[in-house]
């Protein structure tokens, strides 16, 4: 099966590949034509950006490879002004609003000014001191605009982040969240047959607590199970509620040992928090390790199985399912 790439790896791919098919005619024009460190460069340009599509396309990450294309981008511009003479300066415009579009705008700002002093050393003799200081403003003018441009779209993807994938009630993640957590380590699974666990809760007899203490109370509670929870799994091991009262935490890497025991540890920290021993809340759990092949939805029926077990065979447990 193949892994399911994010938005953000296909444009990097497809934005590499057009880069590479691009620029590597160039660097047979330039050879021929006998300007051998221009063909040098661009085929510089050209073997980084294939390089930098194939590490993407095999592990995904895309991180490191757009720090990578940024700076091939700023020092390719650079050293064509420097071989090819002032008048290419025209390209720092799209190589700068690339790197807005590759980083996060506080990164992309920075490399951005080392960019524009550098090329200030290198155009100082070569320019009139109105097309420098001309050349200096339109640099300052697009860096700004792509600034705000690039922070206000940061902001407002976080912003829509936030609200698709966040419980309202107890800030942990949502139902579609673990989906796209499921296809993301199903990926990494596929990558790196590395195993990895997953634990499903649900609170006991909580219909009964809601009866005697109120629906308010009742969230209350909710609240604080998701908050006592967080503050006992790592920070990568994500929380997610999917659903009234059943929760699921994926401690990404954990064998099924490893995860049986983290949910021992949350059982009997629930069981004996001074917060909720007044309402003798206790809560069941399923765990389930991955087996290879199969989809996200089977491996949380698997552990659904072992949870169903827990609270068919007396409640505050955790039960472990079997493999396939
Ligand atoms: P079991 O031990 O078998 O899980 O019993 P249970 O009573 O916890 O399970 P059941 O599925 O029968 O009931 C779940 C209850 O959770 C029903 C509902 O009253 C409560 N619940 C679901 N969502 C919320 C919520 O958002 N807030 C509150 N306060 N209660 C909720
Ligand atoms: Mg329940
Ligand atoms: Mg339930």
């Amino acid at each position: 099966m193949l892994p399911r790439r994010s938005t953000k790896e296909k444009i990097f791919i497809l934005m590499g590949l057009t880069g590479f098919a691009l620029i590597t005619p160039f660097i047979f024009l330039r050879f021929f034509s006998g300007d051998y460190a221009v063909a040098l460069l661009d085929a510089f340009i050209s073997a980084g950006m294939l390089s930098l599509t194939i590490s993407v396309y095999k592990t995904g990450n895309t991180i490191f490879a757009s720090v990578l294309l940024s700076w091939i981008g700023i020092l390719g511009m650079l050293v064509t002004v420097y071989l090819q003479g002032a008048e290419q300066v025209i390209w720092c415009y799209p190589a700068m609003i690339l790197v807005y579009y590759l980083l996060q705008p506080k990164h992309a700002i920075s490399i951005n000014a080392v960019a524009t002093i550098l090329l200030f050393l290198l155009l100082r003799d070569k320019l009139s001191d109105t097309i420098m200081i001309a050349t200096l403003v339109t640099i300052v003018l697009t860096n700004l605009l792509a600034y705000i441009f690039s922070f206000q779209t940061l902001k407002q993807n976080q912003l829509l982040t936030d609200l698709s994938i966040k419980d309202p009630l107890t800030n942990t993640r949502n139902r579609r969240a673990l989906d796209e957590a499921l296809q993301k380590v199903i990926s990494q699974y596929q990558r790196n047959q590395e195993v990895t666990s997953l634990i499903l809760l649900d609170i006991d007899h909580f219909k009964e607590i809601n009866d005697s203490h109120g629906h308010k109370i009742g969230d209350q509670l909710l609240v604080k199970v998701a908050e006592l929870i967080s503050q006992r799994i790592r920070t990568t091991d994500d929380l997610y509620r999917i659903g009234g009262e059943e929760f699921v935490i994926m401690p990404v890497g954990a064998s099924i040992n490893e995860a049986r025991e983290l949910s021992e540890q949350l059982r009997t920290m629930i069981e004996s928090s001074p917060q909720l021993s007044k309402f003798k809340l206790t809560i069941s759990l399923g765990v389930a390790e991955y087996q290879s092949g199969e989809t996200g939805e089977h491996w949380l029926h698997r552990a659904d199985q072992a949870l169903y077990q827990a609270k068919r065979t007396g409640r505050n447990k955790t039960c472990v399912a079997e493999n396939d």
